[in-house]
């Protein structure tokens, strides 16, 4: 069968008429999914996918959109950002340990990057990871971690030579969650939620098979995983979709609310919403013909001006009742579900997204160099090695 449009559309009916979702748990449904090559179809062949171009996607995803669905809040690391790392970088048995769990959301991941004193500037991390033969010994302290309390593996970037200058001497691992001395504690958001963690590594032993790429060669592979964490981010809601559905909604059903002045910004957001849709559907056209570029970093930029614009716009539509978020009872979130909540919710976390996966300020910084060719901030600690950097 060939891999055009028709004839994906056609095998995805074949598979739904042999995997009936009703008789099957979600699991074991997404397993098949899997298997049967559609769960990312520019994926090769045994991994989850046939080979297929990326934009394929769209096809299989249409024919197979009444069935069991991920969580995509409790995925997006996994999904967005180490399948195409694990791709990317694995073995051959690493992809093969790997993929299928994280597909079927038997196994949730979170990135072990952010450091109390390396966030923007994330290759001056100081967690250590010091080779014992055939493994490595972790000591060191991340920040930030979302989901870490659900995750089984993590992606993890720790520094293995402090002799040479910051981005050399990283190393990039899986970390196993539940290995010996490895300590999660819940922090509080703004939604009085702990969606995220601070994370302590102490005498942490990995086996070297869960190295990703070369000792010393960290930052390349961080990089993909940031370029590809900018394009997860960023979405793929359809055309009036995403958090302007909510505010859309809203304005439908209290008419009451109407004024010019608001319809003249709705409209003006909602013309955003859309360049920044197509902008998004280019990109994805530029990924289907290689990696993700710095243009990933502009999406990020202006998905995270938009989500706030858009959810302050929604609070002052809804008035009394869109001040009215009062829920600070602490608690682990289950998911990041800015739909199933209400504008309030929405509001503060959307606060979130210009701090999460790069800040504004450092993705300005990107596109300046690298998408509009301006000259570099200037870096004097470049070709100095780690260890005597002022810290
Ligand atoms: C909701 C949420 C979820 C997150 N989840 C994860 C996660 O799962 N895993 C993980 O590893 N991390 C996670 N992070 C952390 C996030 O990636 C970092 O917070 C981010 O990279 C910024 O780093 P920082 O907090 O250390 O701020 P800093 O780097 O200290 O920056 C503080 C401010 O200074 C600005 N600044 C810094 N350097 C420059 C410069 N050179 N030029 C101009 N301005 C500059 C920044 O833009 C920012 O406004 C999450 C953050 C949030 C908010």
């Amino acid at each position: 069968m060939t891999l055009d449009e028709a004839g994906l559309a056609a095998r995805a009916r074949a598979f739904l008429a042999e995997h009936d979702p009703e008789s099957m748990t979600p699991v074991e449904f997404l397993r098949a999914r899997f298997d049967a090559g559609m769960a990312w179809v520019h994926f090769p062949e045994g991994l989850g996918g046939l080979g297929a171009p990326r934009g394929a996607q769209a096809v299989v995803d249409r024919e197979l959109a009444g069935t069991p669905q991920h969580d995509v809040g409790r995925l997006a690391i996994g999904l967005g950002m180490a399948a195409p790392t694990i791709l990317a970088f694995g073995t051959g048995e690493q992809r093969e340990r790997f993929l299928r769990p994280l597909w079927t959301g038997e196994e949730i991941w979170c990135q072990l990057f952010s450091e109390p004193g390396a966030g923007s500037d994330l290759a001056t991390l100081a967690t250590r990871a010091v080779r014992d033969g055939d493994e490595w010994v972790v000591d060191g302290q991340k920040v930030w971690t979302s989901s870490a309390h659900h995750a089984r593996w993590a992606l993890l970037v720790a520094r293995t030579d402090p002799d040479v200058p910051k981005h050399r001497g990283l190393t990039y691992f899986v970390c196993d969650m539940r290995a010996p001395g490895v300590e999660v504690r819940p922090l509080r958001q703004i939604t009085g939620e702990a969606e995220f963690n601070e994370v302590f590594l102490t005498g942490v032993r990995l086996p070297d098979s869960l190295r990703l790429g070369e000792a010393g060669d960290g930052w390349r592979v961080a990089q993909a995983t940031l370029m590809n964490e900018r394009v997860a981010i960023s979405g793929s809601a359809g055309r009036g979709g995403g958090v302007m559905g909510a505010i859309l909604d809203a304005w439908r059903a209290r008419p009451e609310l109407r004024t010019h002045d608001l319809h003249r910004r709705l409209l003006g957001l909602w013309v955003e919403a859309e360049v920044t849709r197509l902008a998004g559907a280019r990109l994805r056209e530029q990924l289907a013909a290689g990696a993700p570029g710095p243009e990933g970093s502009g999406m990020k930029l202006a998905f995270a001006r938009l989500n706030q614009q858009v959810s302050g716009l929604d609070v002052e539509m809804r008035r009394e009742e869109g001040l009215a978020y009062d829920d600070w009872t602490f608690r682990r979130s289950e998911s990041v579900d800015f739909f199933g909540r209400d504008a309030g919710y929405r509001y503060l976390r959307a606060k979130g997204n210009s701090i999460e996966g790069g800040t504004s300020e450092i993705l300005r910084t990107i596109i300046a160099e690298r998408v509009l060719g301006l000259p570099a901030e200037p870096r004097a600690d470049k070709d100095v090695p780690w260890k005597d950097l002022p810290r």
